[in-house]
C-alpha cells in the first residue's frame, strides 16, 4: 500500500493533497501526480499534521518561501515561539522550520504541528545534541530515536546532514570561513573525533523506513555550504552536491520525497549555475536555497543581500527559498525581523514567477499598478504585499481620510504628480485614456498570489490567532 505522496503518484493514484495543490496552483491534478512521481516536486505532509493544507514545492510550481523560527538557551519560551509562528504564517511563509536549540522543544514543536496549517520542518541533529550533552556522545541510535519520535510528532520535512563526508573535510582547509552549516560543523567535529564516517550516512537506509512510515520529506542538508563569496563553488561544496545526488536516489528507491538544500554565500554570477548544476546532479529534485547572499559586506541588511541572490536562483529554478532576516550573522530574529525577512523573499519569489512566465503571476502587478494610476489608495493598500506597511507609511504625511481619494502623494506633491499630469494630459488631448483591466480575483494565479498572506491558504489562521491570544492572556494573568 502506497503510504507517501510519492508512492501514490507513481501507482498513478491522485491523493487528497494532491487535488487540493492543484487547486490552489490552478494546475491539472494530473500534472500534480506526475511531477510528483518523477520527484521533481514534493508535497510535505506528515500524516501525522492534521491541521495542515496542504502545499507543493517544484520548479514548475508558485516559488515558495521557509521562514526559520526558534529559540535558544538565550531567548526561549513557548509564547514567543507561538507569536513567531503566526507572524511568518500571517507574513506570507509557506513552510516553517522548528530551528530551536533551547528549552521545552517537545512542547514547542507539538504545539507547532497542532496549530500550523504550513509545513512544519526541523533539523533533528540539534535535538540529539541537546539530549546526549555534546556533539561527541551522539550515537546513530539516538539520531534514530530523535528521527523516530520527531516524525511522530508531525514534522513534514526534515533537514538531514547525511552529505558531508570523511573524505570531504580535507577539501574545506583552504577556506575563509570553513563549515558554518551549524548541522555540518557538529557532523564534521564527530567524523573528526571518532574516525568514523557521516553517523546520517550510516544510518541513511533506516532514516528512509522511518520517513516512508510517516511521508516525511527529505531536505538533504547541505553541510559544506560557502559561508562567504571566496569560498563559493569550491571542491568541498560540489563533492558534498554530488553524494547529495547518491542519497536522492537512495531516498527515492524507498519511496521518499526529496528536496535538496543549497548555499548560501554566492556571487551573482554564479547563482544560476549553482541551481543548474543541482539540478542535474539531482535529477531535477527540487532545490531549496538558503539565499544565496551575493556579497558580504552587508550586516544589519543581509535580507537584502540574499534575497537578490535569491530572486535570481528562483528564476533560474530554486523551488524553494529560505528567508533570511536582518539579524542574519548578528542575533536570533524577532517578530518584525521575521516580517522583513518574509517582505524581501516573497519579493523575490514573486519576481522569479513573474520573470518565468508563471501563468497569472504578473496579474498582481498589473492589478496595484492600475490602482496606483487610479489614486485608488485604499485598493492599493489592499493588494500591497505588505498592506500595513504601505499604509502607515503612506499615512505619515499625509493621515487625513480626504487623503485616499487624493490625486498625488507627499513623494512628488500636487504640483509635480507625474501621474496627475499624465491623466490630465490624457484628458485634455488625443492621447487614449487608460482603462483598468485585470481582473485579479479570476487570475489563474489567484490563490498562490492573493496578498496578503502569501502563497497559503490563510484559514488555519483564525486558530493560531485564537491560539496567541489565549497564550497572552495567561502571561498577564500569570
Ligand atoms: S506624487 Fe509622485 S509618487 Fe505620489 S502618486 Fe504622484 S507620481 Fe506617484
Amino acid at each position: 500500500m502506497a503510504r507517501t505522496q510519492l508512492q501514490a503518484a507513481r501507482a498513478g493514484v491522485v491523493t487528497p493533497e494532491m487535488d487540493r495543490v492543484a487547486e490552489r496552483e490552478n494546475r491539472d491534478p494530473e500534472f500534480v501526480r506526475e511531477q510528483v512521481a518523477e520527484g521533481q516536486a514534493v508535497i510535505p505532509a506528515n500524516v501525522a499534521h492534521d491541521a495542515l493544507d496542504p502545499m507543493i514545492i517544484g520548479r514548475e510550481f508558485a516559488t515558495k518561501v521557509n521562514a526559520n523560527i526558534g529559540n535558544s538557551d538565550e531567548s526561549s519560551d513557548l509564547e514567543t515561539e507561538l507569536e513567531k509562528l503566526h507572524a511568518a504564517v500571517h507574513y506570507g511563509a509557506d513552510t516553517v522550520m522548528d530551528l530551536g536549540t533551547g528549552s521545552d522543544l517537545d512542547e514547542i514543536r507539538e504545539t507547532h504541528v497542532e496549530y500550523s496549517p504550513v509545513p512544519i520542518g526541523t533539523v533533528p541533529l540539534y535535538e540529539a545534541v541537546k539530549r546526549a550533552g555534546s556533539s561527541e556522545e551522539i550515537t546513530t541510535e539516538l539520531l534514530l530515536e530523535v528521527v523516530e519520535k520527531q516524525a511522530e510528532q508531525g514534522v513534514d520535512y526534515m533537514t538531514i546532514h547525511a552529505g558531508i563526508l570523511a573524505e570531504h573535510l580535507p577539501l574545506t582547509d583552504g577556506r575563509k570561513t570553513g563549515i558554518v552549516s551549524r548541522g555540518g560543523s557538529i557532523v564534521a567535529k564527530w567524523m573528526e573525533e571518532r574516525g568514523e564516517q557521516n553517523p546520517f550516512f550510516q544510518i541513511f537506509e533506516d532514516l528512509c523506513e522511518i520517513f516512508v512510515e510517516y511521508d516525511v520529506t527529505f531536505s538533504l542538508g547541505d553541510s559544506l555550504r560557502p559561508g562567504c563569496l571566496a569560498d563559493a563553488c569550491d571542491e568541498a561544496q560540489y563533492a558534498e552536491l554530488d553524494t547529495l545526488g547518491e542519497l536522492t536516489d537512495v531516498a527515492w528507491d524507498h519511496g521518499v520525497q526529496v528536496m535538496v538544500e543549497g548555499p548560501g554565500h554566492v556571487p551573482m554570477d554564479e547563482v544560476a549555475a549553482n541551481v543548474e548544476r543541482q539540478q542535474e546532479v539531482c535529477d531535477g529534485a527540487p532545490f531549496y536555497v538558503l539565499g544565496p547572499l551575493v556579497t558580504d559586506v552587508a550586516p544589519g541588511y543581509d535580507h537584502i543581500t540574499s534575497a537578490i541572490g535569491a530572486a535570481i536562483a528562483a528564476q533560474a529554478g530554486a523551488a524553494m527559498l529560505c528567508y533570511v532576516t536582518p539579524k542574519e550573522h548578528l542575533g536570533l530574529p524577532e517578530r518584525e525581523d521575521v516580517r522583513d525577512g518574509l517582505a524581501a523573499y516573497r519579493i523575490a519569489a514573486h519576481s522569479g514567477d513573474v520573470a518565468n512566465g508563471l501563468p497569472g503571476a504578473r496579474d498582481w502587478d498589473d492589478a496595484l499598478s492600475e490602482a496606483r494610476y487610479e489614486f485608488d489608495w485604499r485598493e492599493q493598500f489592499r493588494l500591497a504585499l505588505d498592506p500595513d506597511r504601505a499604509r502607515s507609511f503612506h499615512d505619515q504625511t499625509l493621515p487625513g481620510d480626504n487623503y485616499k481619494e487624493a490625486r498625488f502623494c507627499s513623494m512628488c506633491g500636487v504640483e509635480f504628480c507625474s501621474m496627475r499630469i499624465d491623466q490630465d494630459a490624457r484628458e485634455a488631448g488625443e492621447m487614449r485614456r487608460l482603462e483598468t483591466e485585470t481582473d485579479l480575483e479570476s487570475s489563474p494565479a489567484a490563490d498562490v498570489n492573493l496578498p496578503p498572506v502569501g502563497t497559503h491558504d490563510s484559514s488555519g489562521l483564525a486558530e493560531l490567532e485564537k491560539l496567541d491570544e489565549e497564550a497572552l492572556e495567561e502571561t498577564a494573568d500569570d
